[in-house]
């Protein structure tokens, strides 16, 4: 049945979520991001691809406000990051879950405290509650029978997928995955792409992904960016990106690492 207040048209379905406008980001003399603009709409999964050092981790760390930008404007669901007010930062914050390379668990708390921990802390969520989405999400990263042990008893693949289930307990609009399975065995990689892939099939998470992972990034993209020198050189869709790359930098980089 259709709820009174559900968006109607497919012009109300498209909700811009994110939005780089004309932002220059520098180290030094060094010139990271140079005037960069793109958008991400609610829902899409978007893929960053580039050579190393192209300002991609630059990106994701703005958005955490784990860095300023010298120019230009960042929109979180219309929402000015910077300047901002340290509450409404916080409130953005809150809308943004992210992954990093290094798990960063809290290696002195278990698998269940660690994912419950923000919720309660931040959200005012009861434990009950919070221990209750924690199972659910340790399921879905196939953990569930891991909720008593400390990080260090896992693998690194299965504490990534520990670092995935916490990011999703703060129900953000969108995850942010820097390069998640680069500091990975490589026998442990297929399993942590598995769940992100599942994650991306089954929920409506925004996602904007880092990724060395060619084959995940064709697989969970609706939107692929190639950067190059802090700048979107191309962008399309998996297949366009892949298969009929415009730019002879993409096709040099893809040759690259395909
Ligand atoms: P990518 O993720 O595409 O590999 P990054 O965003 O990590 O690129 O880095 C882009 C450039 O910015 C690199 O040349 C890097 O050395 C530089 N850089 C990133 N963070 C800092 C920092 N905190 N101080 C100085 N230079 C930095």
């Amino acid at each position: 049945m259709k709820q009174p207040d559900a968006p109607a048209g497919p012009a109300a379905a498209t909700r811009e979520l994110i939005r780089f406008d004309q932002v220059t980001k520098r180290f030094g003399d060094h010139t990271v991001l140079d005037r960069l603009g793109f958008s991400v709409d609610a829902g899409k999964h978007v893929t960053l691809i580039g050579p190393s050092g192209s300002g991609k981790t630059t990106i994701l760390r703005l958005l955490m406000t784990l860095a300023k930008p010298d120019e230009g404007t960042i929109t979180v669901a219309g929402r000015q990051l910077f300047p901002a007010g340290e509450k409404q930062i916080r409130e953005i914050r809150k809308d943004i879950g992210m992954v990093f390379q290094q798990f960063n668990l809290f290696p002195n708390m278990k698998v269940l405290r660690n994912i419950t921990e923000a919720p309660v802390t931040v959200l005012g969520l009861s434990k009950d509650e919070a221990e209750e989405r924690a199972r659910e999400l340790l399921d879905l990263v196939g953990l569930g029978d891991h909720v008593d042990k400390y990080p260090g008893q896992l693998s690194g693949g299965q504490q990534q997928r520990v670092a995935i289930a916490r990011a999703l307990a703060m129900r953000p609009q969108v995850l942010l995955l820097d390069e998640v399975t680069s500091a990975l065995d490589p026998e442990l990689v297929a399993g942590v792409l598995d769940v992100l892939r599942d994650i991306a099939r089954s929920t409506d998470i925004t996602m904007l992904c880092v990724t060395h992972e060619m084959n995940f990034a064709r697989d969970i993209s609706d939107e692929v960016l190639m950067f190059d020198s802090g700048r979107v050189i191309e962008s399309g869709s998996p297949d366009k990106i892949f298969n009929d790359p415009e730019h002879a930098r993409t096709r040099e980089f893809l040759s690259a690492v395909l």
